[in-house]
Formats: structure tokens, C-alpha cells, sequence
């Protein structure tokens, strides 16, 4: 089983300040078989790069997430440590265990992937809200005793 979504943030909180200085200049959203696909490129590094995370059920707090990125951190870093988990696929590296940048295998985010997260992260939470019919009602029962009065 590929790890959540959650346990994907968690396990990169140390690139979450790096990634506030980082920005997204093209963002998309697509169906796919497996779920919700979010892409992005992210820049303010040496260069744009492109990421993308496939989320199994966006409306579940526990999805599953699949993820990649094209700069050389999640190559060597990250890609085959979060391959090892089923939450990647080797498909820029040469499949061998990070064994010195990454000697505890700890599978976490580029800072490209951490800035995209966070942007996925509140399009959830912003839907959520959008979807609440029990706050719609409160409101618009307040506003009938209102003007009963
Ligand atoms: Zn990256």
C-alpha cells in the first residue's frame, strides 16, 4: 500500500519553509483511472520544474498518493526511497538505494512536490467547505428567524 497524503507532508515538514519561497506558475487538475491527478510547475530554483501527484480519493482523508518530480533532489534523493513504499516509480533513477544522501530511506518530498502538496492541501480543504450543505442550512434557518421577527 503507497503511503497517504498526510504521511507524505509529515515526513517532509523540513521543506515546507523552503517551499514558502517557491511559486507555481502552471497549475492543473485532471481525472485519471486511478484517481485525481494535480500537476504543476513550480519555480524559484536554478530552474521551472514540472511535478505531479495522483491522489486515489481526494475526498478521503486518508488517500493514497503517488507522486513525482523532474528535478535532480527527488532523482537521487527521494525516488527510489518512496519507490520502496509503492508511493513512486523508479523511472529517473537508476533504481539504487539512496545510500548516501538519503541513508535513512526516508521517503519525503522535494520542495517542488511540498509546494504543489500545500496547494492541493487547501483546494481539499476549500472543497470540503464549498461541499458542507449543514452550514448552508444553519445559515439560511438563521436568516428565516431573522426575518420572522
Ligand atoms: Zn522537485
Amino acid at each position: 500500500m503507497a503511503l497517504t497524503f498526510k504521511q507524505l507532508l509529515a515526513l517532509s515538514s523540513d521543506q515546507i519553509s523552503k517551499a514558502s519561497r517557491y511559486r507555481v506558475s502552471s497549475f492543473g487538475t485532471g481525472m485519471r483511472a486511478k484517481g485525481t491527478l494535480y500537476t504543476a510547475v513550480v519555480e524559484g530554483g536554478s530552474k521551472p520544474r514540472r511535478c505531479s501527484i495522483l491522489l486515489t480519493d481526494p475526498g478521503d482523508k486518508d488517500t493514497q498518493a503517488f507522486v513525482g518530480c523532474n528535478c535532480d533532489y527527488f532523482k537521487y534523493h527521494c525516488e527510489t526511497a518512496l519507490a520502496a513504499r509503492g508511493t513512486a516509480q523508479p523511472l529517473r533513477s537508476d533504481g539504487s538505494m539512496p545510500v548516501k544522501r538519503n541513508p535513512s530511506f526516508r521517503p519525503h518530498l522535494c520542495v517542488h512536490l511540498v509546494k504543489l502538496a500545500t496547494l492541493v492541501a487547501v483546494k481539499r480543504l476549500q472543497q470540503r467547505i464549498n461541499k458542507k450543505p449543514a452550514t448552508k442550512q444553519k445559515t439560511s434557518s438563521r436568516i428565516r428567524s431573522l426575518t420572522k421577527r
